[in-house]
């Protein structure tokens, strides 16, 4: 509730530019509260008259946080493949779990998985609940969330980490929709509050030019979404021991969504978020017909093709190889920065490579702080050097 006493309000206006929703109005020199303002109580400490009334209303929604107890990570799987994000996942979930002294594990829907749970326990799952249906085969939004909000009600973990694929950002805030919870998108860094236990998600905020650390107090299930390749698995133990759950769920039918058909992307030859070396191209090549620069050194190399939002906009290469905070979020062996200056929404998708060599002509640009090698030079000349090297080579 937030309400203007008027006997109090001098009409200074201070408060309208506190609101970041554009949400309060002045009107006969008095404050007026319109219809878009979200409660949010922003504006309550800059009016230096105690104008404004506002009460924050207590939810009698409340739940018994002691009920929620352990660690899940989504098991997604693709073509009954366990994806690489949830081995990532599993390597994150298995520190939070032990210093929270509970188990971590992995709920896996598909059909024919018997023999992915052993390998999800080698990678630090305790259990694995795993529903197995042939309708379950493809993810499919509707009963993917179904059988999960099921199993959330009946076995309540307190945290679930989700991958930011395309299905994980499709399936987890329809979850935390359905459990009236919250979510934290896109991670980059997990850890538990020592004195309340509760989970501290930490990810990039105002592009990237801060980091904004969340927490879900109130609420239970806690839940992140990670991107791929932000985390790192741990190294799997086959004489690692768990437990395979098979959970009573009830399998929706009339599903009114139906997944006709699935199809592969073949534009890249080497997939950007898997590859081990990645040759990336930025403004500094100077036009598109140089990108065939980065495109042979890749190919030389046996690596995929990396590329700015400048030069995606530019319209030089496919968004499909954009790197960055808009883009995918790489951890290659080597990444080679062509041209590039190294703005944060940039470093964001790529500063976790274990080498970053970057060829630029501006021995100030900024991507030489992250770099671990650093050729101050014209990449038009720089790559064709390295091309007819690395021939030689291999
Ligand atoms: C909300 C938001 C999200 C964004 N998301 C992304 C994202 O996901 N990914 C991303 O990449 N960007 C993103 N950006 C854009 C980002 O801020 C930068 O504008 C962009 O990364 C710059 O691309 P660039 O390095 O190719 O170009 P520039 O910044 O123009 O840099 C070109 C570099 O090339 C060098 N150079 C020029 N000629 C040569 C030469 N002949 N030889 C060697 N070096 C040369 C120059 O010295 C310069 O350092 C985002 C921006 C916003 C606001
Ligand atoms: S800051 Fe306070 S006194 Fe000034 S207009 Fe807003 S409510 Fe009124
Ligand atoms: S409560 Fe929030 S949205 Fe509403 S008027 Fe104040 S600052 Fe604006």
């Amino acid at each position: 509730m937030i309400n203007i006493i008027d006997e109090k309000c001098v009409g200074c206006g201070v408060c309208v530019s506190a609101c970041p929703f554009d949400a309060i109005d002045i009107k006969d020199d008095k404050a007026v509260i319109l219809d878009n303002c979200t409660i949010c109580g922003s504006c309550v400490s800059s009016c230096n008259f105690d104008a404004i009334d506002f009460q924050k209303e207590e939810s009698d929604d409340t739940i018994d946080k002691s009920e929620y107890h352990g660690i899940w990570v989504f098991g997604e799987q693709r073509n009954n493949e366990v994806l690489p994000v949830v081995f990532e996942l599993l390597g994150e979930g298995r520190k939070l779990a032990e210093e929270l002294a509970v188990p971590l594990s992995v709920v896996l829907m598909g059909s024919n998985l018997a023999d992915k749970a052993h390998t999800l326990i080698s990678y630090g799952a305790d259990n694995v609940y795993m529903v197995e249906d042939e309708s379950l085969e493809t993810y499919n939004d509707q009963s993917y969330t179904d059988i999960f909000t099921q199993l959330v009600n009946t076995y309540k973990p307190e945290i679930i980490l989700i991958g930011a694929t395309t299905y994980g950002r499709s399936l987890a805030p329809r979850i935390a929709s359905r459990l009236n919870t919250g979510l934290t998108a896109d991670c980059t860094y997990l850890s538990i509050d020592k004195e309340t236990g509760n989970l501290m998600q930490t990810r990039p905020a105002f592009g990237g030019n801060l980091m904004a650390t969340i927490v879900c107090p109130d609420r239970r299930p806690q839940m992140s979404t990670v991107r791929p390749k932000v985390m790192k698995p741990i190294e799997p133990d086959s004489t690692r021991t768990g437990e395979v759950i098979r959970p009573n769920v009830n399998i929706p039918e009339n599903i009114k969504i139906k997944v006709i058909d699935q199809v592969q992307t073949l534009c890249e030859k080497v997939s950007l978020t898997e590859a081990d070396i990645i040759v990336a191209g930025g403004r500094g090549m100077g036009e598109p017909k140089n990108f065939e620069l980065v495109k042979e050194l890749a190919d030389v190399l046996g690596g995929a093709v990396g590329a700015t939002r400048a030069t995606v906009d530019a319209g030089w290469i496919d968004y499909s190889h954009q790197v960055g905070q808009t883009g995918k979020t790489v951890g290659p062996k080597v990444y080679f920065a062509c041209g590039i200056s190294g703005a944060v929404q940039h470093l964001a998708g790529m500063s976790s490579s274990d080498i970053i060599i970057a060829i630029n002509k501006d021995a100030d640009a900024p991507i030489f702080k992250v770099a671990t090698y650093g050729i101050v030079g014209d990449v038009l000349e720089v790559l064709p050097e390295l091309i007819k090297e690395f021939k030689g080579r291999l």
